[in-house]
Formats: C-alpha cells, structure tokens, sequence
C-alpha cells in the first residue's frame, strides 16, 4: 500500500540540525561548537521573573496575558518594536536628514512610515516568519536566491516546499554585487527569473561565516533587484534576516535594507528577540510591504492566530522598563570576551594553512581548510573530531543544491554562543589536533 502522505510530508528531508544535536546528545562527554545556541550563563532568569511577576501580579494584566491575543502580534509589543528598530536604524552617522524625518515623524498614515508598527508583526521566533514569507511568496519551482553560504535551517524551507535556491557569492564585506548580476542575468536568459522571487540576506554577522553587508552593498542589491523587476514581472523581494544585529560587540551599527529610499515596498526586514534576549521565549517579529504583511497574517491566521501572549507580554515589559537594554549591553560583553578566547585559541592551535573569518559579532567563526580536505559529515575529519569529542558544523550544509557550481566541502562553522569559556579553549584544542593530522 502507497503510505497517505502529501507531496510535502514525503519530499521534506531530516533537517541536518536533527541529526548534530542527536551525536551531541549521545555523548554527553562532547563539547559542541555546533550548536547556534546563546549563551546559557547570561541568560535573563532574574529580570523575567521580575517582569513576569508584574504582569501575573493583577488580574487587569495577568488575564489578558494568559488569554489569546491578536494574530499580528499585541499592540504594545508591536509598537515597541518598531520603535526599538527606529532607534537602531537612526545610528547618528551618515543619515540624511531627509531620512530622519521621514523615520520620526508621525505622519497621517502610519503605514507609510519606515518602521510602521501597523507592518510589524510579532511571530513564533523569526524561522516562523521566514517559513510564512516563503509560504506566501513561493509556489513550488520558484526560485530564491540565497547567499553562498546560508543559514542552513532556511535551505530546509525551501527544500520542503519544493522551491529552488540558486547561491550568489559572498565576499568578506557581503554579497558579491558583480555575481548577483551575473546570476540575474542567467536567470534571465534560462526564463528562471520570472520564477524568482526573492532574495535573502543575513545582513549582520551573517551565519555560518560572520559576514556583515555594509549598508552600501544593501543599496546595492536593491537597485540590481529592481532592475530585474521588468524582466521578471514581479517584485524581487529582499528578505533581510537581521537575527544577529544586536549581538554586536565591535564597530557601529549599520542601517538596516529599510533605510533604502523606496525600500519599505520591497524589503521584509526579520528579527529576534531570541538571540539578545532568550531563544526559550522564542519571540521573533517583522517589518513588512502592506501586501505581504497581510498574506501572512491571513497565513499566521492558519498556523496559530497569534504568537503566545505571556511571552509578548515579558518582552514588552522588559522593552518598556530599559531592563532589556542593559541585558544586552551586558551580553555583548560577554559575547565579545568568548570570541576573543576563541580567537586566541584558534592562532594558538589550528595550522596556519586554515584561513580563519573573524566577526565584530554574532556566535560564529568561520575556517576554511585548503580546498582539498573535505569537512563533511562523512569525511575523515568530521568522524576524527566526533570520535575526539567535539563537534562543528560542517559548510557543505550550508551551501544550497545548485547545479550551476560544486557544492563547497572544506569549511567548519565553529560558535563560541553556548560552550563555556573553558570549553572553548578546549574543543578547540581537540578540533586543532585533528586538523593538525590531516591539513599539516
Ligand atoms: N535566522 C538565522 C540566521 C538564524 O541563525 C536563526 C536561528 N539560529 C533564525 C533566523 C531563527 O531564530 P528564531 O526563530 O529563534 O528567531
């Protein structure tokens, strides 16, 4: 008998992040610098008990709180986070003045504003954003364009909905601008652009290899977009998944894709309150064009009606107080002091033929081997390391399945967000005799 499932249920492959967590968890001796997980010691016990019991302290705020809430997201939160993003995006350097103004002001119609609350949605963590964007963006063979490499969590959407990812190369300050009108080009040639709607884009501290896109490159993209349009159709949307953005420990700040000139029609900007603040929250949100904010809204509609309300509540009161502020200067801190014990563990053992990616943020380093040594689930390394007791993410899950390039297969992802300060110098320790014994 033919089992009864859908053409998704049967196409949709076992995320490789099942398979990590699992040889984690059957060796519990294992220091995994796999996992995108924060960091557990600074995680915010004490202030959200302190928010939690304010709000579960009267029945006028408590009740509301354990009831069901509104699809887009509750009000205070969405305003709040929309002015949180506000505040962000008006770094005081080089912004026009124009922009500025058009970014404060409270104009008569709130939806033409760049950080609009009314198109801010509050979402089961952003992958629940993301997973709706690309549902309501994409039908089956459509084609998203990602970088080269991505987060690996999103190729899996696409894989399970049956869409195509073509890879536009990254360069140490973002996309390649050159490549993407390459691959646009092709594209249009092949009839492939009429079936492209998007491109996304780990803006800052991009995961897995730390990149951030400068805000020059974002304009860039933008414009490329726009001038496919024609051909295509359609919008190109640009997905600016900005989950990263607060875990900044060097350098400014850098706008976001929303503070392009004409960009609100065409950007959906994602982030997180699950990075800087706590992933067992798990509370994301959104800025997005009027017309796919209220696709998806119909489309979360569907999947929840409405993301669970005591969590809005504890972020919006740990947003109102300061209380969430201060938690992430406190974190970025931290954070900055395990990158540079990474760091210093990296020069002192990995071979010096690996070329390591430093980030002013985020959770990741990236190494890349000499391109003969593979790093691949099968690969001796990957199985030497296991066998050592550390684990990383190798880059080959990163790259989409592009026929037009071979998949990449000599990188490691190695985060520094949940091992402890010891565990770091150690895993690394591990992971550098085993490169040693194979890349000398
Ligand atoms: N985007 C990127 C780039 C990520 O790395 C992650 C989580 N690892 C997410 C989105 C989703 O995070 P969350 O659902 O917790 O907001």
């Amino acid at each position: 008998m033919k089992n009864a499932l859908s053409a998704m249920g049967r196409r949709t492959a076992p995320p490789p992040i099942s398979w990590l967590m699992q040889a984690a968890l059957s060796r519990p001796q294992i220091i995994s610098l796999a996992a995108g997980f924060t960091d557990s010691a600074t995680l915010p016990v004490k202030i959200s008990r302190q928010v939690l019991n304010r709000v579960l302290r009267s029945s006028k705020t408590g009740q509301p709180a354990l009831q069901y809430g509104i699809t887009a997201g509750e009000t205070n939160l969405r305003q709040l986070t929309a002015r949180h993003l506000q505040t962000l995006d008006q770094s005081p350097s080089s912004l026009s003045s124009s922009l500025q103004r058009k970014s404060r002001t409270s104009t008569k119609d709130e939806d033409d504003k760049i950080h609009s609350w009314e198109r801010t949605m509050i979402t089961g963590g952003s992958q629940q954003l993301l997973y709706m964007t690309v549902e309501a963006l994409g039908d089956e063979g459509d084609i998203v364009l990602v970088e080269d490499p991505t987060y690996f969590v999103f190729l899996s959407i696409l894989q399970s909905r049956g869409l195509r990812a073509r890879g536009v190369r990254l360069e140490r300050d973002g996309l390649d601008l050159g490549h993407l009108e390459t691959v646009l080009q092709r594209l249009k040639k092949s009839g492939g652009l009429r079936r492209t709607k998007a491109l996304y884009l780990i803006s800052y501290f991009h995961n897995p290899t730390g990149v951030t896109t400068s805000f020059e490159k974002k304009r860039g993209v933008l414009k490329l977009l726009k001038k496919f349009e024609g051909a295509a159709g359609h919008p190109i949307y640009l997905i600016e998944d900005a989950a990263y953005r607060e875990l900044r420990f060097k350098g400014p700040d850098i706008r976001s894709a929303l503070m392009v000139p004409g960009a609100a029609e065409r950007v959906i900007y994602t982030g997180t309150y699950s990075k800087p603040y706590a992933p067992g929250a798990r509370v994301g949100f959104g800025i997005l064009p009027k017309l796919l904010f209220t696709a998806v809204q119909r489309i979360k509609g569907n999947h929840d009606f409405g993301t669970a309300n005591l969590l809005q509540q504890l972020l919006a009161g740990e947003l109102k107080t300061g209380l969430y502020d201060r938690h992430v200067a406190k974190i970025r801190t931290r954070y900055g002091r395990k990158a540079q014990g990474m760091k210093q563990a990296l020069a002192r053992h990995f071979p010096s033929n690996v070329e390591i990616w430093e980030s002013g943020g985020g959770l990741y380093f990236w190494t890349r081997l000499p391109k003969n040594i593979s790093t691949g689930v099968k690969s001796k390394v990957f199985r030497t390391a296991l066998k050592n007791d550390v684990l990383y993410v190798p880059g080959e899950l990163c790259y989409a399945d592009d026929p037009s390039r071979p998949k990449p297969d000599h990188e490691m992802r190695i985060s520094f967000g949940s091992a402890s300060e010891a565990d770091i110098r150690e895993g690394i320790k591990r992971l550098g005799k085993v490169l040693r014994k194979y890349c000398p």
